[in-house]
């Protein structure tokens, strides 16, 4: 991260989505009150009250305080995690507080699903651990809710997963290529093979991977088959109607993208 008060923007390899960082900045909201649109990342209890990271349209990732608890909490379900709706805060000199919510979309269909739930758990818990608080990033923000959206209407939450890993990278400029060898960069869709090595870098071809396996590299970090690659090429870099037509009809993702998944999201955790 750079010093204080300095924005900077990263593109990433989609070139429409962009997400600008303002590292360290605290507090960014001005005294008074405040509007958001966005959901709760994470929920603590206090002594007295709820403290909520949120994550919200236009202000990034921030801690707000929702005084009462339990059965005194006044905000109903409006501070459950994975609740989106328009947040009412106030700004005071020491801290922000949460004076009402209005919950516009409770992704019931997701809680419903142990499956989906599990995806939606994950990302609201990667986000909650990587975004600082007073980033703004609407783009990811975004890309949480249209994931969010995609699970609730039934698409398999395993395609989600490493779509929304990859393209989160992705608007962070740190994504692996998926269509070349990142060692030599040769097509993989030439490179033939039925399997491609992952590394920390992205995959490598057939060559390359035997080179580092002679050589002792210690970064070879699983295959995965060049079907499953096929999957994920698709997964993560189809536009929107065309990932939803694919996703429909595509086949229930076998268990190896789980280890795929954990490698797209080291991508993030290196960061
Ligand atoms: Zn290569």
């Amino acid at each position: 991260m750079t010093g204080q008060g300095s924005a900077y923007a990263l593109s990433g390899r989609l070139g429409a989505a962009a997400v600008t960082f303002t590292a360290g900045d605290a507090p960014a909201l001005s005294n008074g009150d405040h509007r958001a649109m966005g959901l709760v990342l994470r929920r603590k209890e206090a002594v007295k009250s709820q403290e909520l990271f949120l994550f919200l349209s236009g202000q990034g990732a921030v801690w707000a305080s929702a005084p009462g608890t339990g059965a005194k909490n006044r905000f109903g379900a409006g501070t459950e995690p994975m609740m989106w709706g328009e947040f009412r805060l106030y700004q005071s000199p020491r801290r922000l507080y949460l004076k009402g919510v209005e919950v516009k979309e409770d992704f019931l269909a997701i809680r419903g699903s142990p499956r989906a739930l599990r995806a939606a758990v994950r990302w609201c818990g990667e986000l909650a651990s990587r975004l600082l608080p007073g980033a703004q990033a609407d783009s990811l923000l975004s890309l949480l809710w249209g994931s969010m959206k995609n699970l609730s209407a039934g698409i398999d939450p395993v395609l989600l997963d490493m779509r929304f890993a990859w393209r989160w990278a992705n608007l962070w400029g740190i994504a692996p290529p998926l269509d070349v060898c990142s060692s030599c960069g040769t097509s993989l869709q030439s490179a033939g093979g039925n399997f491609f090595q992952m590394t920390s870098d992205g995959f490598m071809c057939r060559g390359c991977a035997e080179e580092a396996r002679m050589s002792g590299s210690s970064d070879l970090m699983g295959l995965l088959g060049a079907a499953e690659r096929d999957a994920l090429l698709m997964a993560a870099t189809l536009p929107k109607e065309g990932f939803v037509r694919w996703a429909s009809d595509a086949p229930r993702p076998g268990s190896n993208f789980a280890a795929c998944s954990s490698w797209l999201y080291s991508f993030i955790n290196s960061k």
